[in-house]
């Protein structure tokens, strides 16, 4: 079964095409599409999208020495705003179902420092999002 964690519940539904490298970037295409097939199981720290980053090490993110708390805030919040919590199964479409309800909130408190926020501005979803 898919693990995703909190952020990636929202974040996954802008992808772009973008990430940070080839391996990355497929495991992200290969994600979503199983994604929306199979029954996802909503977990707490690294899930099977962080399995390819190479800034994963030992179950913690060392994209710098700030980020591992900095994203499992970011989890703890999506996870609240999705009413969701570590260990439940959710289906893609339900998640989706959710973004329109909680995206001002969450672009409001993350996407304007993410560096992935060109990336996500790329997605018609985002920008409808925005809209809004
Ligand atoms: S800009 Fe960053 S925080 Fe906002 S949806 Fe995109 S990846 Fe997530």
């Amino acid at each position: 079964m898919l693990t995703l964690r909190g952020h990636h519940l929202i974040c996954l539904h802008f992808f772009s095409g973008e990430g940070y490298d080839v391996l990355f970037i497929e495991n992200l295409r290969d994600g979503i599409k199983r994604a929306e097939s199979e029954e996802i199981e909503v977990v707490s720290g690294d899930d099977n999208i962080c399995a390819k980053c190479s800034y994963l090490k030992g179950h913690k993110c060392m994209h710098d020495e700030k980020a591992d708390g900095e994203i499992r805030e970011m989890d703890d919040t999506a996870l609240k705003l999705l009413n969701l919590s570590a260990g439940q199964r959710v289906k893609w479409q339900a998640v989706k179902e959710r973004i329109p309800g909680i995206f001002h909130e969450w672009h409001n408190k993350y996407c304007d420092d993410c560096d992935w926020k060109q990336a996500c501005e790329k997605s018609d979803l985002y920008r409808e999002m925005k809209m809004r």
